[in-house]
C-alpha cells in the first residue's frame, strides 16, 4: 500500500498565490497579491543587502533585535512578541498548536483563504459562519462557536472584501466566545486603516488571555519577499509558539530587514497616504464606469461584475486585462465568482487599470 497523507489532507485545495507573469509579456502591472507599489523602505533594502557578507551564519532564532523594535514602534512588550516566516507561518502554529481532529476552527465566510487550509492541515474542522453585506458577522460568528471552537479567526480589515469590524464589535465577540477558544486578530492591513473606530487589536490582546494579534511585513511595509510577519500574544500562547516554531524560522535578511522597516515611519505613513489618494481616485472612476467597488480599507477593492451577461462578466474582465498586461485575482476559491480583486498600484498603474475597463465596460 502506498504511504498516505493524515485525514483531511488530501481535501485542501492548494493555495494558488496571485501569479507574477503573463506568457509572452514583458512588462506585467502587478495587481493580484495587495503588495505595497513604492517598494519597501530604501533603509530595510540597505539592511538587507549588509548581509550578504554573512550569509554562511544562522539567523538570530529569537529575533531579538526584530522583536525589540517592533516593541519599541508600537509600545508592546518583547517577550509576547513572536515573530513568523509571513503570518502565514503564525496562522499555522496557532492552528497546529491549538486544534486538532475533533475541533472547530471557525472564520467568516469570505475570509482570508489560509484559515480553512491550516484547519485542514492540522486535521480539525474548519467552520465557515455567514457574513452581511461581505462583512463579517458577530451575530453569526457567535451562533456557529460552541465548545468544539478553538480559535475564531478574524481578518480586519478582511482580506478580500474590505471591510472591517469597528473595535466594539470586536470585543462583543471576543466577550461572547467559548471559554478556551481563542479569538485571532489578524490584521494584516492594520496601516492603511482611517477610521476612528478602527483598532489593530492590541488592546484586547492585554485585556485576557484568549486573543492574539497578527500582522505582517508584506504589506505596507514592503517585504512580501522576505516572507516576514509578526504577532502580539499573551505570554502562554507566545510560549506555545516558541516551542513548535523552527528554532531559526526567520531568516536573518527579513530580520534585518523588518527591523529597518517598522522604525521607518516616514515610509509606512507614504505608503498609506498615496495609497488612499490613488484608492480613492480610481474609485471614482469605477463608478463612473457604473461599477459599484466594495467600500474598502485596505490596499485592494473588491469589484463585482454583472452576473447575468457572461461577456460582461468577472471572468471576461479578467482575460481582457490580462490581455493587456495588468494581473488581477480571480475570486472564485472566496465564493465571489462574479468579483474581482484589484490591488492599488500607482497613479500610471491604476490610469491603465481604469483606461483597460473604460474600454472592456464600452
Ligand atoms: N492575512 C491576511 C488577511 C492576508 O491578506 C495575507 C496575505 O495576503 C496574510 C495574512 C499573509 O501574509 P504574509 O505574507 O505575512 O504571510
Amino acid at each position: 500500500m502506498s504511504p498516505r497523507p493524515r485525514p483531511g489532507i488530501l481535501d485542501i485545495k492548494a493555495y494558488a498565490g496571485g501569479g507574477a507573469g503573463i506568457e509572452g509579456r514583458g512588462r506585467v502591472i502587478r495587481l493580484a497579491s495587495n503588495e505595497n507599489p513604492l517598494g519597501a523602505s530604501r533603509k530595510a533594502v540597505a539592511a538587507y543587502q549588509g548581509l550578504a557578507g554573512d550569509l554562511h551564519r544562522y539567523p538570530d532564532g529569537g529575533a531579538h533585535e526584530l522583536r525589540a523594535a517592533i516593541a519599541a514602534m508600537h509600545n508592546l512588550p518583547a517577550g509576547q512578541i513572536v515573530c513568523g516566516a509571513g503570518s502565514d507561518e503564525l496562522i499555522s502554529l496557532l492552528v497546529r498548536g491549538y486544534a486538532g481532529p475533533g475541533d472547530a476552527v471557525l472564520y467568516s465566510a469570505h475570509g482570508f483563504l489560509m484559515y480553512a487550509i491550516a484547519a485542514k492541515a492540522a486535521g480539525a474542522t474548519p467552520v465557515a459562519a455567514p457574513e452581511r453585506d461581505l462583512t463579517a458577522d458577530v451575530d453569526a460568528l457567535l451562533a456557529h462557536a460552541n465548545a468544539r471552537t478553538r480559535l475564531v479567526f478574524l481578518a480586519n480589515p478582511n482580506n478580500p472584501t474590505g471591510s472591517y469590524l469597528p473595535v466594539a464589535e470586536l470585543q462583543r465577540l471576543r466577550d461572547g466566545l467559548p471559554a478556551g477558544a481563542i479569538l485571532v486578530i489578524d490584521a494584516a492591513y492594520a496601516e492603511y486603516v482611517r477610521r476612528e473606530d478602527y483598532e489593530a487589536g492590541s488592546r484586547l490582546v492585554d485585556a485576557g488571555d484568549n486573543t492574539v494579534m497578527l500582522r505582517t511585513f508584506s504589506k505596507v511595509h514592503g517585504l512580501a519577499a522576505l516572507r516576514l510577519g509578526w504577532g502580539y500574544f499573551p505570554p502562554a500562547i507566545a510560549d506555545v509558539l516558541n516551542r513548535t516554531r523552527g528554532p531559526f524560522n526567520v531568516a536573518a535578511a527579513a530580520l534585518a530587514a523588518g527591523a529597518a522597516a517598522i522604525q521607518d515611519r516616514g515610509f509606512i505613513e507614504r505608503s498609506a497616504d498615496e495609497n488612499a489618494a490613488v484608492m480613492g481616485d480610481f474609485a471614482a472612476r469605477l463608478r463612473d464606469l457604473g461599477y459599484a467597488p466594495c467600500p474598502s480599507v485596505g490596499n485592494f477593492l473588491l469589484l463585482p461584475f454583472p452576473q447575468d451577461d457572461p461577456a460582461r462578466g468577472a471572468d471576461a474582465a479578467l482575460a481582457h486585462l490580462k490581455a493587456r498586461g495588468i494581473l488581477v485575482r480571480a475570486m472564485g476559491d472566496y465564493g465571489l465568482g462574479h468579483c474581482l480583486r484589484i490591488s492599488i498600484g500607482t497613479a500610471e498603474e491604476m490610469q491603465a487599470v481604469a483606461e483597460a475597463l473604460t474600454e472592456f465596460a464600452g
